[in-house]
């Protein structure tokens, strides 16, 4: 090989600022004797040049120039960099260096040497300035109708606005071209609500970096120019706080208090759970005048959760169906089902559905339906107590001597009414028994309640699993029955207020120290060996 042969390094620089280069970025940039870039470009990054590299600014149009000088330059030995902004790889320069290197039949073997360095491309850098938009699939489209007839763009703009991506508009508006942007947002209408969020932001990571979060109908009314990228929503993002949010899981599962709820991050690649994926599309039963762009179609409207037109699988007997999962028990202190409840019970679960015998005095149920009102109603008709499940509280009364110990009865039933199903941190039960022998184990729960001579003793943050499981903390006695409802709504609702996401009750106690005035005392430390099964 010649050892005179240079090489092009084609480096993309990111947004702007010096601290979201790569450090292969500047290594790279450090390593040229010849930088090549538009006059912008260059002045960003003036600060890593050294006095001795040979500089060669251009103006936008002489790209394909930049691009023949840099394989020139290199074929005479010397190392070149060709600068882009963001991504070198995206709208950039890479893409034209190899095209001169084709035509001039470039191998890798024999030719000059090509290294392209990636840099943070604008639809990233923007999307992190607005929050979390392009969580979902996305795809960045130019309105620079250039060098692409306007009518592929246009037709792209049309698919991914049908397709539901988010979308990056880059090049989105110049002096001259005024109208690529009006057309795509009329086209975009069509697919997407006008309160659809849009971010508008110009110059991320420079000095004079603006960031905007409008809508789709009212995009227009804000600057746009040739620094500005503009990324627009998809029919799941959101605003929250002054951010655009796409969230990742389709919201397709119906529970009790909602009826629409994110699956938890553990539950989402059950295939039960995704009556939606390709899994679930048995061959046999599709119509066949129902074509693939129908069964598409029929799914962004279900994404959508608004059909405006006849649903195609509709008109073919299809219906939408969801899991519904809840629990069911006889109530808070009967522990007693009827044959005549199972009976329903048994009719509502069918085929289809599962059942499943808990350790929480709760049978858990899941089952596809379209109507998870009329299940519910048919099992309160039947005198069963349906809760939700999934992180929400639950209440773990004992059956008070078969129902002899009545007392303390009527407060286990208000503080279900109260707390029972309220949506918390993590998962919460609330054990609750009527005697000092407290057999149902309410001192192993999150709270434990036990009734003893007319009052109640208060367990706070037991730990009832893991091999370091413990009892919870004994924090108050002898509370006064009056008291004891409106004492644990404020410690639940701190909980559900104050909590981390995923935070257990136990650790949550640990971490604030003291609630209602009760302070927190560490578990005392169990020497745990290591226990291999069977020992
Ligand atoms: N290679 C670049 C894109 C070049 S095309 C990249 O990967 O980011 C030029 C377009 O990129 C601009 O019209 C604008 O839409 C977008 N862009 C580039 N840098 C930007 C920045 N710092 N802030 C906002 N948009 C930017």
């Amino acid at each position: 090989m010649n050892e005179k042969i240079g090489k092009v390094l084609i480096i993309g620089f990111g947004p702007g600022s010096f601290d979201h280069i790569t450090q292969r970025a500047r290594e790279a940039i450090e390593e040229c004797e010849v930088i090549l870039g538009y006059t912008t470009y260059v002045d960003l990054i003036r600060g890593l040049l050294r006095e001795e590299q040979t500089v060669i600014q251009a103006g936008m149009t002489e790209e394909v120039g930049r691009a023949q000088e840099a394989v020139r330059q290199a074929k005479k030995g010397k190392t070149v960099g060709v600068i882009s902004s963001g991504d070198a790889g995206v709208y950039g320069m890479a893409g034209l260096v190899y095209e001169v290197l084709m035509e001039q039949g470039w191998t890798e073997k024999e030719g000059i040497g090509v290294e392209v360095i990636p840099g943070i491309s604008a639809i990233n850098s923007c999307a992190s300035l607005l929050g979390a938009p392009i969580m979902h699939d996305s795809c960045t489209i130019s309105l620079s109708d250039h060098l692409t007839p306007w009518e592929l763009i246009a037709k792209r703009v049309e698919a991914a606005g049908q397709a539901d991506f988010v979308i990056a508009l880059y090049n989105p508006k110049s002096g001259r071209r005024t109208r690529q942007i009006e057309e795509t947002q009329r086209i975009l209408l069509k697919y997407r609500s006008p309160d659809t969020p849009v971010g508008l932001v110009k110059s991320a990571y420079r000095d004079r970096q603006t960031v905007i979060i409008t809508d789709l109908a009212h995009m227009l009314d804000h600057e746009i120019g040739m620094l500005t990228t503009v990324i627009i929503g998809n029919n799941s993002t959101r605003l929250y706080d002054g951010k655009m949010i796409t969230p990742r899981g389709y919201q397709r599962k119906y529970t009790l208090n909602a009826e629409k709820q994110k699956l938890a991050p553990h539950q989402r690649l059950r295939e039960e759970n995704e009556p939606w994926a390709l899994h679930s599309v048995v061959p046999e039963q599709k119509p066949s005048s129902v074509s693939s762009w129908d069964l598409a179609e029929e799914a962004l409207s279900r994404l959508h959760g608004t059909s405006p037109d006849p649903s195609p699988l509709a008109d073919a007997g299809f219906v939408q169906e969801a899991i519904f999962e809840f629990a069911v028990s006889p109530g808070v202190a009967n522990k007693k089902l009827s044959a005549q409840q199972m009976l329903v019970l048994a009719e509502i679960v069918g085929e289809e559905g599962s059942m499943e015998y808990t350790p929480h005095h709760q049978i858990l149920v899941s089952v596809p339906t379209t109507n998870p009102e009329q299940i519910t109603q048919k099992l309160t008709e039947a005198g069963l107590l349906v809760q939700p499940i999934g992180d929400v509280v639950t209440i773990k009364a004992c059956d008070f001597c078969d129902g002899e110990k009545t007392d303390s009865i009527p407060y286990a039933e208000r503080i279900q009414e109260l707390l029972g199903g309220l949506n918390v941190p993590k998962e919460m039960k609330i054990g609750f028994n009527g005697c000092g022998m407290a057999c149902y184990g309410a001192v192993t729960e999150d709270i434990g309640i036990v009734f003893r001579k007319g009052k109640f003793d208060l367990f706070l943050g037991a730990k009832s699993i893991g091999r370091n499981a413990h009892v919870g903390q004994p924090v108050a006695e002898g509370i006064e029955p009056a008291e004891i409802v409106g004492l644990l709504e404020r410690i639940v609702q701190k909980y559900k207020e104050e909590g981390h996401p995923n935070e257990r009750f136990h650790k949550f106690f640990k971490r604030i120290k003291e609630i209602e005035g009760f302070e927190h005392r560490d578990a005392p430390v169990q020497v745990l060996v290591d226990a291999v099964c069977g020992d």
